[in-house]
């Protein structure tokens, strides 16, 4: 048994706790509290940090970590979607070089997760390439195989949808990565292959899903009048669908008209969501999962973040993937977060960083919060000597050297 002691535990579930301990036996956590004045029991004293439990990071694409600093920020969705397209398709004069590259970056990212504090992840893919990295490092989470298909007028999307489901029933998936579908956009992908993709999700153990929803403007004119930049991209490469109709309603609405929203899902982005869309979120049970320096970046705007917490739905965090994110630190976009709606309660947004993404991907019986029975990823965060509000500290900015990890062992400064 080890027990550790800090000027701050912070184990979300539940206040902070100053001149706080946190016992661990055999990886997983005992017990918490607060030291008396004259409690002598020994322990580790880490002495001016936070101790508080992992972040979740629950929506990043580690297999675009070799697109890092390649991909400019752009004044519109559609400029930037048409810089990662022609990217992704150019074809590359050396394929092995390129799968190299692809595979080095994706190891790089995942030791950026873990020196910033990242425990879990939900990780998008277009390929495997990104799994068996994750199966093979520390990180916890759902790798989301990704579907896309907009232009697919006599397809069998059952039968598309059963064929991905035996892709991915052949990797070798464990309790610590585990494998889901995810829908890429209401842009993008087919309403028969929404449909498709739903009807197999629940057919699987529980697992999330995911979707990128009401992400950019252009999305909402596509659906509320079968035009506009979308279209116009679409026809350019070759992906637009002559037989779609546009249904006249935005993005929330039509994903809810085709039964895709419910407890399992993941809606990343929403930075386009009114009240009433968030309303529609909240009592369906889904989690929107909010990565505003991407949205920043790619130009979709900034997302109402104030409006997100005061709707009521759960709130989880992502980074994006590094073709429109600097940096895979949740604690930066925690950061990024407060000072778009310094309105919203620190508290708020940790739990956002841990227990809302941990619930949303199923991962919250191990981690998310500091709580006897949970896992001991925990991380130490340094604080200034008499750090008065904890929290506010923590939702303020918090760079990788700041960071370690404190496990069934002291295991020093992460990286
Ligand atoms: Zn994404």
């Amino acid at each position: 048994m080890n027990r550790y002691h800090a000027a701050w535990v912070v184990p979300i579930e539940g206040e902070p706790i100053r001149d706080g301990w946190v016992s661990v036996d055999r990886g997983r956590i005992v017990a918490l509290g607060r030291r008396a004045a004259n409690d002598a029991t020994p322990g580790t004293e880490l002495g001016d940090v936070a101790v508080m439990p992992a972040l979740v990071n629950a929506h990043t694409h580690l297999e675009l970590s070799y697109l890092r600093d390649q991909i400019a920020p752009a004044s519109s969705f559609t400029a930037w979607a048409r810089q990662i397209i022609y990217a992704r398709r150019m074809n590359p004069t050396d394929p092995m070089a390129l799968q190299v590259r692809t595979d080095e970056a994706i190891d790089a990212a995942i030791d950026e997760c873990v020196r910033c504090g990242t425990a879990v992840v939900g990780d998008i893919g277009n390929t495997h390439a990104a799994f068996r990295k994750i199966a093979a490092s520390p990180l916890a989470g759902v790798f989301f195989w990704e579907l896309i298909g907009f232009n697919l007028p006599d397809a069998d999307f059952d039968a598309i949808v059963e064929h991905a489901v035996g892709d991915l029933q052949e990797l070798p998936a464990t309790e610590k990565v585990r494998v889901s579908l995810a829908a890429h956009a209401p842009y993008s992908v087919a309403p028969l292959f929404f449909r498709a993709i739903k009807k197999a999700v629940n057919k699987m153990p529980f697992v999330p899903c995911s979707v990128h929803l009401a992400e950019n403007f252009e999305e909402v004119e596509l659906l509320m009048t079968g035009g506009g930049p979308w279209k116009a991209l679409m026809k350019d490469i070759g992906s637009w669908n002559h037989a779609w109709t546009a249904p006249g309603v935005g993005p929330v609405q039509y994903l809810d008209q085709m039964g895709f929203l419910d407890n399992r899902l993941l809606a990343v982005h929403g930075v386009q969501m009114s009240l009433a869309d968030l309303e529609t979120l909240r009592t369906r049970g889904v989690t929107l999962v909010t990565c505003p320096r991407s949205n920043g970046h790619t130009g979709a705007g900034l997302p109402p973040i104030a409006d997100f917490y005061e709707s009521g739905v759960r709130v989880a965090i992502g980074t994006d993937s590094l073709a429109s994110s600097p940096d895979l630190n949740v604690f930066a976009e925690v950061s990024t977060l407060h000072a778009l709606a310094p309105s919203v309660a620190p508290a708020a947004l940790l739990e956002s960083a841990t227990i809302q993404g941990a619930r949303a991907l199923g991962f919250d019986a191990d981690y998310g919060s500091i709580e006897p029975g949970k896992l001991a990823h925990l991380l130490a965060v340094d604080v200034p000597p008499g750090t008065s509000d904890v929290e506010e500290y923590l939702v303020s900015g918090i760079h990788p050297g700041q960071i370690r990890w404190v496990e069934a062992g002291w295991v020093g400064r992460a990286g």
